[in-house]
């Protein structure tokens, strides 16, 4: 018998932001969404770091289409300007969303996608290979079952791919062995895990957000718990980038929590290890000893705190046709937009259907995991990226190739540190004053009308500017 396509929903992977929103514009098309989720409840990876407060306003939160369903079930959106935590996400927002009756028809809990691949095709068949369904595996509460689907839209994140200490991208030396002293993301250090850190030496290794929200509570920690003592150890030597745009940065939050950092840097109330490259945890008594690739040690550490970011999970992904970034493990198309050696102030051309999709027809990856190992993915992106691929799917590729987003920008190439000269070779030097843009090449671009750029890249590398 001849499987029809159309008979088969549209599977949605993970119930986390984008993965709801892309149920949402399903249903506002007229399409059959399914969404899988893993965990027991909604937004898992969300519900992890519940105790984070986000640096976007609830504005760019919430998706249109959501909102559009949410409405008029009586729920009452929360204040535009206001910062809401990762909790207050799920519980004012996505929470209600699932609970909608036309989502939650169509939501499955305790759904964990294991692999993916099309009826009656392996990787290496290709004749009429768009016309079969996909099937899924999937690991439910009742065992292990197949779904199939029309197309497909991996929304699954990250989060729950830690990358490790060390500084090659490979677990350092014994870094496996130390586990029960190793955490990795951002414990609720005033909250929940208070306890484990309280009178410690605490060493964050990484760069980001993350390690910046991490650093800042052991502060406060330090602060009602005295003993704490708080050790930072970064890769770089030039830390610009995670003190971020301060006051330039058009989210002010995400500007703030860089400017905090850099105060705490320089209170003296933590040591600094710039340019430590982690490659062995030797066991102490009681303690670890960090060793750094040029010999430098950290030494009496009792807890660490792994704060180095996520790569995408591509194993249930193996018997599809991927088009990936060779090192981001983004989309392929939009790996140059969105690579961090190049994009320091993390503005990105809006993209949508056409950079998600993969040389798999009706497979498309979406969301956080959409940026591969890219850290500057933000929840609007994947609204706009999800209203896209909604659309192309519908048929309307008009409403598809439109891909519009304003998103707030950071500041980041316009920061000086004291003793750290500005990079000459950033797009030209500093944006002029008052621009909105990271440096004067990105401004004479958006001057232009055009989209702006990154650095330039370096020779023989993907070029960092629009077209
Ligand atoms: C600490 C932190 C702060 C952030 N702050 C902001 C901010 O201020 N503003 C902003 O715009 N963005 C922010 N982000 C970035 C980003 O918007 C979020 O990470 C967002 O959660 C990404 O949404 P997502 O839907 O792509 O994926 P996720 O939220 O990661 O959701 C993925 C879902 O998929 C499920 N899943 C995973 N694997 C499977 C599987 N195999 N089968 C079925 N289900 C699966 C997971 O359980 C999860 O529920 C922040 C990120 C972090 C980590």
């Amino acid at each position: 018998m001849e499987l029809v396509m159309s008979a088969f929903p549209v599977v949605i992977i993970g119930a986390g932001p984008v993965g709801l929103a892309a149920a949402a514009h399903l249903l506002n098309r007229g399409l059959e969404p399914l969404v899988l989720e893993a965990s027991d409840d909604v937004a898992a990876h969300i519900r992890d770091w519940g105790h984070v407060r986000v640096f976007s306003p609830w504005q760019y939160n919430i998706d249109k289409a959501a909102r559009a369903l949410l409405e008029p079930s009586g729920w009452i959106a929360p204040a535009p300007e206001g910062l809401p935590t990762g909790a207050e996400l799920v519980e004012l927002y996505l929470r209600p969303l699932s609970r909608l009756p036309s989502i939650a028809a169509r939501l499955r809990l305790s759904h964990r996608v294991t692999a993916i691949s099309r009826v009656g095709f392996d990787k290496v068949k290709s004749a009429d290979r768009a016309s079969a369904p996909f099937v899924l595996r999937v690991s439910t509460p009742t065992g292990e079952a197949d779904i199939l689907a029309s197309a497909v839209l991996d929304a699954s994140g990250t989060w729950s791919q830690p990358n490790p200490a060390g500084a090659d991208g490979l677990p350092a030396i014994g870094e496996v062995a130390a586990a029960d002293r190793i955490a990795y993301r951002i414990p609720d250090l005033l909250g929940r895990d208070r306890m484990r850190y309280a009178g410690q030496h605490v060493l964050v290794i990484g760069a980001g957000h993350s390690a910046a929200n991490a650093l800042l509570d052991l502060a406060q920690l330090a602060e009602q718990s005295p003993g704490t003592r708080i050790s930072w150890a970064v890769r770089s030597t030039d830390l610009r980038r995670t003190f971020g745009g301060g006051d330039a940065d058009a989210l002010a939050a995400r500007g703030a929590l860089g400017s905090a950092l850099r105060r705490l840097a320089d209170s003296g109330h933590m040591e600094l290890y710039a340019g430590f490259k982690t490659v062995a945890f030797q066991q102490a008594t009681d303690s670890l000893t960090v060793t750094a690739r040029d010999g430098r040690v950290i030494t009496d550490v009792e807890q660490v705190i792994v704060a180095t970011g996520q790569r995408p999970d591509l194993t249930m992904l193996r018997e599809l046709r991927l088009g990936l970034d060779p090192w981001l493990e983004s989309t392929a198309a939009l790996g140059p937009l969105i690579d961090p050696n190049l994009h320091s102030c993390g503005t990105v051309r809006p993209h949508g259907a056409k950079e998600l999709s993969h040389p798999e027809p009706g497979f498309f990856t979406v969301g956080i995991k959409s940026y591969g190992r890219a850290p500057t993915f933000l929840m609007a992106t994947g609204y706009e990226q999800v209203r896209s691929v909604v659309a192309f799917l519908a048929g309307d590729l008009a409403a598809a190739a439109e891909v519009q987003l304003e998103l707030p920008e950071t500041g980041v190439c316009s920061v000086s540190l004291a003793g750290s000269p500005v990079n000459a070779d950033c797009c030209g030097g500093l944006a002029p004053a008052g621009a909105d843009a990271c440096c004067e090449q990105d401004a004479t671009a958006k001057a232009a009308g055009e989209a702006g750029c990154g650095c330039p890249p370096p020779t023989g590398t993907k070029t960092g500017c629009a077209a």
